[in-house]
Order: structure tokens, then sequence, then C-alpha cells
């Protein structure tokens, strides 16, 4: 078993405008009656968040009706790294060249080498907000949060949307939600714990 999140990170939210957005998300997400207004105990890794309201269905695809989330939403606020938790990131596209860089081995394992430049900048961007890392395809000098993940594993944002146990979002509900946000672009992080 264990616990899954799934998280839509606004990647576009600048430092001083992801309260505003986040609260203009979730107005909407309540309006909808996606989740509720009120908060419980019902996430984990924050003392409280939005429980699922009664047209939670509305972000998720109707086969799953019969899969009702238990638990609920907590907004992130502020500078995060946003992961998918178990395994290790695949690869890793340049935005500038769009040359693709596998980060694992053939057998799956961490390709130390291919993974440092990455994992330093990851570092510095955690602790300042800022980092760069030079594509080892076409040595451009590229702000690490424009790279993008397989699988979304990563996103440098300072602000997501972190919903505990529901079933997978569909593309209609997220290109909605990035519609509320003024056409920011959004990904939706996910794994379990
Ligand atoms: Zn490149």
């Amino acid at each position: 078993m264990g616990d899954h999140f799934q998280t839509i990170v606004d990647l576009d939210a600048l430092p001083d405008e992801a309260a505003e957005y986040a609260e203009r998300g979730l107005e909407w997400l309540v309006s909808e009656g996606v989740v509720l207004a009120e908060r419980t105990a019902c996430v984990l890794g924050a003392p409280l968040g939005h429980p699922p309201g009664s047209n939670w269905l509305r972000a998720c695809s109707p086969e799953d009706a019969d899969r009702e989330p238990s638990d609920g939403l907590a907004v992130s606020v502020g500078r995060t790294v946003f992961h998918g938790g178990q395994g290790e990131p695949e690869a890793v596209t340049c935005p500038r060249c769009k040359v693709t860089t596998r980060l694992v081995t053939d057998t799956w394992e961490s390709d130390d080498e291919a993974w440092e430049p990455f994992g330093v900048a990851l570092r510095a961007w955690d602790e300042d907000g800022e980092a760069d890392v030079v594509c080892p395809a076409c040595a451009a000098s590229v702000p690490l949060p424009q790279y993008r993940w397989a699988d979304d594993f990563f996103a440098f944002a300072h602000l997501g949307f972190e919903f505990w146990n529901w079933p997978h979002f569909t593309d209609e509900f997220l290109t909605r939600f990035a519609r509320v946000l003024e056409g920011h672009h959004v990904v939706r992080v996910w794994g379990k714990i």
C-alpha cells in the first residue's frame, strides 16, 4: 500500500505572486465543489488540508467514480523542489536544444556522472532559488527550472496543489485548472511514499 500524491505545480508563478495564485486556484476548486473550503486533518506532511468536495469526480475520470478519495488537498506556497518520491529521475531534456540526457544506466541505476551537475544545481536552487546547469549536449547555461524531466519527476516552483490519495486527474481538468491560473504552465508531479 502506501500513500499516493499528485501535485499540480504552477511553473510560472513568481515568488511574490504564489500566494495570490494559490488563493485563486483554491477558490476555483471550492466553487467547483472539487474540495471544501473548510480545513481538516486530511493530508500528509501538513497539519490541515481541504477535504474532497461532493464534485470531486469533476477532476477525475468517470471510470473512477467508485474510488472516492478519503484524503484532501494541501496548498504549498514558497520555494519547493517538488519531486516524484521514490526511484530515480530517468532523463532530463534541455529546453534549448531539446536533447534528452539519460540519468540512469541500462540497468536502471543512477548514472552518477550524468546526474552530478543537476544534483549540485538542485541543492543550490533549494537554498537560493537560483541555479543554472550547463546542458551536456549544447553547452548552453540554462536555469534549472527550465529543464523538463521524464515523467515530470521534478518541478522547481513556488506553488503546488498537493492532493493525497486521489485517482488520476484528467488532462481536461488540468487544462481547465491552468486556465484559472491565467494560462500558467502546470505539470503534475506524482508518486507515492
Ligand atoms: Zn541543450
